[in-house]
This record gives structure tokens, sequence and C-alpha cells, in this order.
């Protein structure tokens, strides 16, 4: 324990909540796949940085996790690699029944980012991902949904407006992820985030990632996470 303390004072790592799992400090104490393996070297990514080395064993334990750390400092991975895993638990991975993974972003652009980024780890097992965000005819995103997928990567608007559509259904949604919850607030997304979360089963993981914690996220965190741990990396901008 008290090597691991100093671990993670070294790391700028600390965590709050009831059972803690330790951080990892390789990408090979995580149990990944060889697949997920090998495509995490293809990236260029030697080992996990400190956010990862934390939050991969938290999400890996099915724990949802309240992520702050700043920008740049690699949390798409953090959800990501965690994400394949789950969809890769999922007892019988039927067609055409919506996606297991979830994840919204404030942006296009970030959209756009995580869309590429869940591809690259998902590929070779796979795992189909659907973008869905503006700038894109939503005709082609409806057939692209209809035609299956295990994630969904979405801004909320958008989303919303397929779900109203009956593109996809989120009965098979079990993984939850808001990245950017700051900017979907400042953005005014609250509503659209709230309505979305309220389509998704309970018993799901959530995971929250933030650069900055303002009350408003903290308050909506509160009431949509089980049980979270909570890790910041670094210092906390408000
Ligand atoms: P954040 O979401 O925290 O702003 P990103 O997930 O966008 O950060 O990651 C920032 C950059 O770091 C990206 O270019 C990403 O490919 C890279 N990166 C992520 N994890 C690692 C790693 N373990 N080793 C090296 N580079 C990484
Ligand atoms: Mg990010």
């Amino acid at each position: 324990e008290q090597e691991v303390a100093e671990y993670r004072k070294m790391l700028a790592i600390r965590v709050s909540g009831f059972d803690v799992p330790k951080p990892v400090k390789m990408f090979e104490d995580c149990g990944f796949s060889s697949q997920l393996m090998g495509a995490i070297a293809k990236q260029g990514y030697e080992k996990p940085t400190p956010i990862q080395c934390q939050a991969l064993p938290i999400v890996l334990s099915g724990r949802d996790i309240i992520g702050i750390a700043k920008t740049g400092s690699g949390k798409t991975a953090a959800f990501i690699l965690p994400m394949v895993v789950h969809i890769l638990d999922q007892p019988e991975l039927e067609k055409d029944e919506g996606p297991i993974g979830v994840v919204c972003a404030p942006t296009r652009e970030l959209a756009h980012q995580i869309y590429l980024e869940a591809k690259k780890f998902s590929k070779s097992h796979g795992i189909r991902v659907s973008a869905v965000y503006g700038g894109m005819s939503k005709l082609e995103q409806f057939k692209e949904l209809k035609a299956g997928c295990e994630i969904v990567v979405a801004t909320p608007g958008r989303l919303i407006d397929l779900l109203k559509m009956k593109a996809l259904t989120m009965t098979r949604a079990t993984y939850l992820v808001l990245d950017e919850a700051d900017r979907m607030f400042d953005l005014g997304f609250e509503p659209q985030v709230r309505s979305i979360v309220g389509q998704i089963r309970p018993d799901r993981q959530t995971l929250l990632f933030s650069a900055t914690m303002p009350h408003k996220v903290e308050k909506l965190a509160r009431e949509i996470l089980t049980d979270p741990l909570r890790v910041t990396v670094g210092g906390v901008g408000m």
C-alpha cells in the first residue's frame, strides 16, 4: 500500500472512493488480448499515461469513474481500450441490436477524433464503430446504424435525432462515456445528455471525463454514476 501511494504521488494521481484498484505500470498488466496489444504498439504507445495507469484498472474492473485530467493526457484510450474489452465480454454479439458502447462528445471534431481512435483499437476484433454527428448525411447515418454496430460515437443532438427516427435502440447499451463533460455543459447540451442517459439501462457502466469539474458537472455525475471512483491527475481547474 505504501508503494502504491508513492507510485500515485509520483504520477500526480489522486483517487477517492471505495475499494480502489491499484494503478498499473504497463499495458501488459491490463490483460489485453494480443490483437489489442498489437494495436497499442502500432500506435507507438509504449506505456500508459498517468490517467491511463489509474483509470484502466478501475474501468476494467467494471466500476464507474469520474476522470479529471487536462487536455492531451490520453483520456481517449483510457475509455476506448476497456470499451473493447467490455464488448468482447458480452456473451452473445447478436447483430442489428444497437450499440453496446455509446460515447458522447461535445463537438463533431472531437467526436471524429474519438471515432478514429475507436476504429484503430476495434478493427482487429471485428467490432463495428459508427459515427453520429452533424456535417454528414443523416440518411447515410440512419442506414449505417440500421446495419448494426457495437460502438457509437456521437454528438448529443444528432444522436437524439437518430434515436427519434428509430435508427438505433439502446437495449444493448451497457457502457456509456461522457467525454469533455464540462464543454458539453458550456455548449448547452445538458438536457440532451440527460435525455440520452435516461434511455440507457441503469445497470450500465458509466464513465465521465472532463478537464475541469464545475459544480453543475459534479451534480450530474452524482445523479448518473453509481459508486464512482474519482481520479484526478495534476492540478484541477474549476
Ligand atoms: P485527452 O483526451 O486527454 O485530451 P487524447 O486521448 O486526445 O488526450 O491523447 C492525446 C495524445 O496522446 C494523442 O495524440 C494520443 O494518441 C496520445 N497518447 C494517448 N495515450 C498515449 C500513450 N500511452 N503513449 C503515448 N501517446 C499516447
Ligand atoms: Mg479528450
